[in-house]
């Protein structure tokens, strides 16, 4: 109801905005479009909700820390026999909180009614189990508090194996019933896990994954396989790159892709660049993060109504093409010319590395990544592949190196 008035009210101002009746009184700030053009009078209302970078950034901090899942969940019970659903590598779907409130609200009240097939699970899993299968086929969560511990699995996931590829991060295993959750891994190497159960795959290799009652030290364990990505691949309308998820202006993201938010190995490497930062006595800001197909259209489109397109072109990205769709990119402080050469500038070129994340638009490489330098835009690439590509560049003598030259592979629309 709420959001239907919301809607109308915006569509409203953006007609009188149309006919020039009166000034917008929403706007969208500059830093939308990674467009250095301070001096542009681009303020245009726009008909829709959260459209604008003020609503965006406050949905990231909502949305960042809020646990992902690939599909609708499943219930205990189908996904106990399937495990061949784990395979898709590429978490696209946010939950809003309110339907993570939901689903853990129906697990309370449908944990009771489950137990007998937990039960049964349990028994299956144990009788497969090595050793100690005998005497654990019947514990129960009761008997399971007086172990100290548990040899079997006893908490249900939505999934218990998964094949991931390297870099990319699967969403969480919904738990069945209500635990205090801990997440761990049995080699980080392989894959690591935060604490909402998100795993990222590191490296070539298998683990474990497990969730822990802190309590009870019940628990529940996924097997997780990790493969390389080799070459250009194309996954759901979504290209990688050696596994690297790749927008440009050669390969665009579908409608659909949408993570809601900065990812959260993006949100909390940029944490920890702050943190950095500040520690060296500079102030270093998420201006502008995720941003949605939708979101990109509005803008681009205006762009193109108030410039024509080709110059449109030059400064903002056509949806489906913009970085910060991915939920890897921000744009630091402040996305203009003006950031440049100042010392936080400096400082995040020369530390941003060390957190996995690159300058994605250097200076003098117009013509490869088809933007030009943008001293504030940064995007996540991993630690590991972020040195990669910054110790390529030492090599050859590419100081500026880009992930187009890094790659070889091209950034213009077709
Ligand atoms: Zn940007």
């Amino acid at each position: 109801m709420k959001m239907k008035t919301k809607r109308m009210l915006a569509v409203i101002t953006a007609l009188c905005c149309m006919a020039g009746t009166v000034s917008c009184g929403r706007t969208l700030p500059n830093s939308n479009d990674d467009s250095d053009s301070s001096d542009n009078s681009n303020e245009f209302s726009v008909a829709g909700d959260e459209a604008d970078g003020i609503e965006t950034s406050e949905k990231e901090e909502q949305l960042t820390l809020v646990p992902r899942t690939t599909a609708a969940p499943k219930s205990a019970e189908t996904v106990a026999t399937d495990t061949a659903e784990t395979s898709n590598p590429v978490s696209l779907v946010t939950r809003s909180k309110e339907e993570i409130d939901k689903i853990k609200n129906n697990k309370k009240t449908t944990a009771a009614a489950k137990t007998s097939k937990t039960t049964k699970a349990k028994t299956t899993a144990a009788s497969t189990s090595s050793a100690s299968s005998t005497t654990t086929t019947t514990t129960t969560k009761e008997s399971a508090e007086t172990t100290t511990t548990p040899q079997t699995p006893t908490i249900q996931l939505s999934y218990t194996s998964a094949e991931i590829v390297a870099g990319q991060t699967k969403a969480y295993a919904i738990v069945s019933g209500t635990y205090d959750e801990e997440w761990s891994t049995s080699d980080a190497n392989v894959a690591t896990v935060d604490q909402y159960g998100n795993i990222t795959a590191v490296g070539e290799g298998s683990c474990k994954i497990r969730v822990t009652d802190k309590n009870t030290k019940e628990f529940g364990e996924i097997a997780v396989t990790v493969k390389k990505m080799q070459g250009i691949q194309q996954i759901d309308g979504i290209t990688y790159v050696d596994g690297v998820l790749i927008a440009n202006k050669t390969y665009a993201l579908p409608r659909s892709y949408n993570p809601g938010g900065l990812t959260p190995e993006t949100y909390n490497a940029f944490q920890s660049l702050v943190q950095a930062a500040a520690n060296d006595g500079y102030s270093l800001w998420n201006a502008s993060g995720f941003r949605s197909y939708e979101t990109q259209e509005q803008i681009y489109n205006n762009y193109v109504y108030t410039h024509g397109q080709a110059t449109a072109d030059t400064f903002s990205a056509r949806p489906g093409h913009s970085e910060h769709q991915t939920g890897m990119a921000i744009d630091v402080n402040n996305p203009s010319d003006s950031f440049n050469g100042t010392p936080e500038a400096i400082w995040l070129k020369e530390h941003c590395v060390d957190y996995g994340f690159i300058i994605r638009y250097p200076e003098g490489k117009q013509d490869i990544t088809g933007y030009k330098y943008e001293s504030w835009h940064i995007r996540y690439v991993g630690v590991e592949m972020a040195k990669k590509i910054r110790d390529k560049g030492i090599e050859i003598g590419n100081y500026n190196i880009t992930l187009e030259e890094y790659f070889g592979i091209n950034s213009k629309y077709n």
